[in-house]
C-alpha cells in the first residue's frame, strides 16, 4: 500500500505495478488539485518521467525549456545561461502545473492496474514483523454538495507500506513504532511558509527561471504551460507578520504580493500588467531536513523522507528519485521473500542510497536559502554575480540542476 499520490507515492506505485506487484494507492484529495509548488521539473526529472511512462505527455503540455537562470535581489536582475544536462534525453527542464503532473502520474498508475482509493485518508498504520494493518477513512463525495461527505472506515492488510504523504501535514499515526513525524515544535519566528499564485500576461521572458531574494524569504518565477506564470515563495513567520501589518485586513497572499513588488523591482516589472490566474495558496510551516533513518515500519519516500529548501526547486526530482531508489531495493526479490530481517536490510540499504544521493544537496540548499533571505548579507555575492554572471550557472550546477538521476534507467529489467 502506498500513502499519498504526489510525485513520490504515485511513481513508487507505478514502478512496483510495472514489475507485477499488486499495489493500492491511497490519496486523500480529489484530483486534479492545485499545490503550493514552483512547478519546475529538472531535466533529470523529465528522464525519470519517461521511464514512468508519462514523459511525452508532460513535455507536450509543459512550458518552454528553461534555458536561463536569473537572480533578482533588490534592484539587481542578473541572468546567465542555464547549465544543460550533460547526459540523458533532456538537456533542459520545464514547468508544468501540479494539477496536471500529479493527475498524469495517477492515471498512469491506474492504467497499470494499481487500485486507487480516492478520496481516502490513511489514519493509522500498525506494523508487526513484515505485516501492516492500516486504518483508512474513505469519503463519498457524491452526496449533495451542501451535505458533509459520508465517511467509511476500512481496514487494509498489506505486506509492505510506503509512506509518500509529503511533509506539510500530519501523516498517519504509526502504532507500535516510532512516530511518522515528531510532535509539532513550538512556533518560531524562523518558521517558513510556502505561497504560490499564477498570473497571465506577465512579461517574464519564456525560458527564464529567476530566483528571488528578499528580506525574510526567497522565491522563484517561471513560465509554465499555456503561458501561465507561477510565482512561488517561502517567507519567515516574522517577515510574514510584518508584511501583513503593512496592509491591515488584507489576505496573506495579497500582502506578500505587495511586499514582493515593493522589495524586488524585477518582480514589479514582470507583473506590471499581469492578470491574476489562480488565487494565492499557502502551506506551512515547512519542515526542511532529513527524516529517513528508520529500520522498521513503513518505507518513506519524497518529502516524507526528507525535504530540501525549495529554493533549488529539486523537490519533485528528489521525490521521483527516492521512489526509484526504494523500488530498486524492493524489486531485488519477490515480495513474498521479504521477511522481517530482509525488511531491516532494505531499510538500511535504501537509507544509505538516499543519503548518498541527497544529503549534500540538502545542505547546499539550506546554505543558499539562508543567504537569499538576507539580501543585505548577499550584497557582495550579488556584486560578484553582476560582474561574472556565469557564477550563477555554476551555483545551479552545484545544486544538481544539470545532474542526471542517481538511478539508471530501466532498473527493473530482470526483476523477479
Ligand atoms: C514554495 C515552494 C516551491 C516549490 N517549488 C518547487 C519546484 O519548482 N520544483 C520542485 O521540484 N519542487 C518544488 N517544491 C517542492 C515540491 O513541491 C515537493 O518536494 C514535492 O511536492 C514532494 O512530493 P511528495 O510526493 O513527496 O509530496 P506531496 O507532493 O506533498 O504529495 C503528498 C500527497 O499525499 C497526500 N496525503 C497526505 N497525507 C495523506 C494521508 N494520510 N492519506 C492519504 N493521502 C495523504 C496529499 O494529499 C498529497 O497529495 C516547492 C515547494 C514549495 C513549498
Amino acid at each position: 500500500m502506498v500513502i499519498g499520490a504526489g510525485p513520490a507515492g504515485a511513481s513508487t506505485a507505478i514502478l512496483l505495478a510495472q514489475a507485477g506487484w499488486r499495489v493500492i494507492l491511497v490519496e486523500q484529495q480529489v484530483y486534479p488539485r492545485q499545490k503550493v509548488c514552483g512547478e519546475c521539473l529538472a531535466a533529470g526529472s523529465l528522464a525519470l518521467l519517461d521511464d514512468l511512462g508519462v514523459g511525452r505527455a508532460v513535455v507536450a503540455r509543459a512550458g518552454p525549456e528553461l534555458r536561463s537562470v536569473g537572480w533578482m535581489s533588490r534592484s539587481s536582475t542578473i541572468v546567465a545561461d542555464f547549465p544543460a544536462c550533460a547526459d540523458g534525453p533532456h538537456r533542459f527542464g520545464r514547468a508544468l502545473g501540479r494539477d496536471q503532473l500529479d493527475t498524469l502520474l495517477l492515471e498512469r498508475a491506474r492504467a497499470l492496474g494499481v487500485d486507487i482509493l480516492q478520496p481516502a485518508k490513511v489514519r493509522a498504520v500498525r506494523s508487526s514483523a513484515a505485516r501492516f494493518d492500516c486504518e483508512v477513512e474513505t469519503s463519498d463525495t457524491r452526496s449533495a454538495p451542501s451535505a458533509p461527505p459520508a465517511r467509511t472506515s476500512l481496514d487494509i492488510r498489506a505486506s509492505i507500506v510506503i509512506d509518500g504523504h509529503g511533509s506539510w501535514e500530519t501523516g498517519p499515526a504509526y502504532i507500535e513504532d516510532e512516530p511518522a513525524q515528531g510532535a509539532r515544535s513550538a512556533r518560531r519566528s524562523s518558521d517558513l511558509f510556502g505561497f504560490k499564485a499564477s498570473f497571465y500576461q506577465s512579461t517574464l521572458p519564456r525560458g527564464l527561471l529567476p530566483v528571488l531574494s528578499f528580506t525574510g524569504g526567497y522565491g522563484g518565477m517561471v513560465v509554465a504551460e499555456d503561458d501561465r506564470v507561477t510565482l512561488a515563495c517561502c517567507i519567515r513567520r516574522d517577515a510574514l507578520r510584518e508584511c501583513r501589518a503593512r496592509i491591515p485586513g488584507a489576505p496573506a497572499g495579497a500582502a506578500i504580493e505587495q511586499y514582493l513588488r515593493d522589495s524586488c523591482p524585477g518582480v514589479r516589472s514582470v507583473l506590471d500588467r499581469a492578470q491574476h490566474g489562480r488565487c494565492w495558496l499557502s502551506v506551512g510551516p515547512l519542515r526542511a531536513g532529513i527524516r529517513i533513518g528508520r529500520t522498521r515500519g513503513p518505507f518513506l519516500v519524497g518529502n516524507a523522507a526528507g525535504e530540501a529548501h525549495p529554493l533549488i526547486g529539486e523537490g519533485i526530482n528528489m521525490a521521483l528519485q527516492s521512489s526509484f531508489l526504494l523500488a530498486r531495493e524492493l524489486l531485488k526479490q519477490p515480495v513474498a521473500a521479504i521477511d522481517a530481517s530482509r525488511f531491516r536490510e532494505i531499510h538500511q540499504d535504501y537509507g544509505a542510497a538516499w543519503r548518498n544521493a541527497f544529503a549534500n544537496r540538502m545542505r547546499l540548499a539550506a546554505a543558499y536559502a539562508h543567504l537569499a533571505m538576507r539580501p543585505a548579507l548577499c550584497g557582495p555575492a550579488t556584486a560578484v554575480l553582476r560582474r561574472w554572471p556565469p557564477v550563477l550557472a555554476r551555483a545551479a550546477r552545484w545544486a544538481g540542476k544539470n545532474r542526471s538521476p542517481a538511478v539508471p534507467n530501466s532498473f527493473c529489467e530482470g526483476a523477479p
